[in-house]
């Protein structure tokens, strides 16, 4: 992919800049998860959305998570997506992720 050249732009609250925002459909308002400020649609910032670029800690991190999903699976392969969520205390987006890596393994090997 390449995401460097077109800036992705996110909707954010215009107190802190927090890019979580509630969406109340009934009062056709916004509220920042992060400040609580309640704002009308007109206010939101449009801002950069953050580079994909994760700090050194993070891929750690991420690369540890992915292990552990990584050697549950392999013990357990017939577990599907929302069991090793509950087993692992994972996260769907972390469990989707992982999936979508072995797929792409998977499909390699046939090829
Ligand atoms: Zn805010």
């Amino acid at each position: 992919m390449n995401g460097e050249t077109t800036q992705r732009l996110v909707k954010a609250c215009p107190v802190c800049g927090c890019s979580e925002l509630y969406n109340q459909t009934r009062t056709r308002q916004y509220r920042c998860t992060k400040c609580k400020h309640v704002f009308p649609r007109s206010a939101v910032v449009m801002r950069a959305a953050k580079p994909h670029g994760w700090s050194a800690s993070h891929k750690i991190m991420h690369e540890a998570r992915m292990a552990k999903i990584h050697e549950y699976h392999e013990a357990n392969p017939d577990d599907g997506k929302y069991k090793i969520m509950a087993a692992l205390h994972e996260t769907y987006v972390m469990v989707t992720r992982y999936m979508e890596s072995v797929k792409q393994t998977d499909a390699e090997v046939r090829a």
